[in-house]
């Protein structure tokens, strides 16, 4: 089963309830010198010590040069794992990932799904990238402790790999649209300029618009094609989202010139989820991963809602997309955490005078969806690790 969702539902248990209030570390990663450090860090304040993100482990960790080598070994590896920054350490993207010493490739799992990075003899384009890859890595991180499959198309794994371009619209060619086809996620780099973005976000009437919520959206997309198109979850995906085969580019028509239907709320997370199943699913998707990320970040730092009052009914068995379940219990503890969560953020941000950190509302429908999802991660990610060790042949 699925090491992120089995940690925080153990975390969730002990931690959220308010029962053992000693449960989780109190922040994410400690350095050898025992003082906090973040996913981003490449070397620790306090001590200097270099720091590199192990994706494998999906940790925060010091590292120890190796005499008269590029390489280091990681600190606490019983077996003196030896490792290597990322190519990416001094560029722009400013990666602090570590890639095995014997992998051939120069590049960390993250940044090796790039096919193509910005135009860096522009000097604006670096900044832009930087903050891309910043929220690509949280991605990608997140995606592989789900245990789901992260290969590159770059050369990987050309089939069914997935792969990035980071482009930006030029005076006298195509605009540059953000969007995701066959693999490959297309990203306007404009999106990273956050006047533009705003702006954007203004004229199309959207209460959040951010690269992460882009990234997590269009990577819907590339796992719609790889965990349900054509397989045994397909038609519960049409009985839930709708018939996807309904003409696509007549419905992204009609949501922009009309705009979507008055009762959205009621049936979908988002307003642009009311344009067309995929949308929707991307959607739900993006706010799946929204949800185990920040539940996730705010378990890690001992956030305890336990003396929350409740406002809202809590979700039951009933309200899921498949109330027999045997994880079913389990998902309802996210979903309702959740919920109590995004209530202390929107407090938060209002005693900050900010729009609301998470500025949607979870319908029953919405629920049934993210239920459905839940599902399906679930069994890619069991299937994986199954796959990994021997049980089952690799798709
Ligand atoms: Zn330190
Ligand atoms: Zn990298
Ligand atoms: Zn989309």
């Amino acid at each position: 089963m699925n090491l992120l969702l089995d940690s925080l539902s153990r975390r969730l248990a002990s931690a959220w309830r308010g029962r053992d209030p000693q449960a989780g570390p109190g922040h994410n990663y400690q350095c050898r010198c025992d003082r906090p450090v973040f996913f981003q860090n490449s070397h620790c304040l306090g001590c200097q010590s270099p720091l590199g993100y192990l994706p494998e482990a999906g940790t925060l960790t010091s590292l120890t040069p190796v005499k008269d080598s590029s390489e280091f070994t990681v600190t606490d590896a019983a077996d003196g794992q030896r490792v290597r920054r990322c190519a990416n350490l001094d560029s722009p993207a400013g990666c602090n990932w570590l890639v095995p010493s014997t992998d051939p490739n120069p590049l960390c799992r993250a940044c090796r799904l790039n096919h193509t990075i910005p135009d860096l003899s522009l000097a604006e384009n670096g900044e832009l990238w930087r903050r891309i890859e910043r929220p690509k890595r949280r991605l990608v991180a997140q995606l592989l402790r789900l245990g789901l499959p992260v290969t590159t198309r770059v050369e990987e794994d050309p089939e069914q790999g997935l792969m990035f371009d980071f482009l930006r619209s030029t005076p006298d060619g195509p605009r540059i649209l953000t969007g995701h086809a066959g693999g490959l996620i297309t990203l306007n780099i404009e999106e990273a300029d956050d006047a533009v973005r705003e702006k954007m976000r203004s004229d199309l009437h959207e209460p959040y618009r951010t690269l992460l919520g882009h990234l997590r959206h269009e990577v819907g997309h590339y796992y719609w094609d790889r965990l349900i198109l054509n397989t045994p979850w397909h038609a519960p995906f049409r009985a839930l989202f709708g018939d996807e085969q309904a003409d696509y580019s007549a419905a992204l028509k009609r949501h922009y010139e009309a705009g979507p239907p008055g009762d959205w709320p009621q049936r979908h997370v988002s307003a642009y989820a009311a344009a067309h199943p995929w949308e929707d699913w991307a959607e739900t998707w993006a706010h799946y991963l929204h949800t185990v990320d920040a539940l996730g970040t705010a378990l890690a730092f001992g956030v305890d809602a336990s003396d929350l009052e409740f406002q809202a009914e809590p979700f039951r068995k009933e309200d899921l997309h498949d109330p027999a379940d045997p994880d079913a219990a389990r998902f309802l503890e996210l979903i309702n955490s959740w919920v109590e969560l995004t209530a202390v953020m929107n407090e938060l941000a209002r005693s900050m005078g900010q729009p609301d950190l998470y500025p949607f509302v979870l319908s029953k429908p919405a629920v049934r969806k993210l239920h459905f999802i839940h599902q399906v991660v679930s069994q890619a990610a069991g299937r994986a690790a199954a796959t990994r060790l021997g049980i089952v042949p690799a798709p």
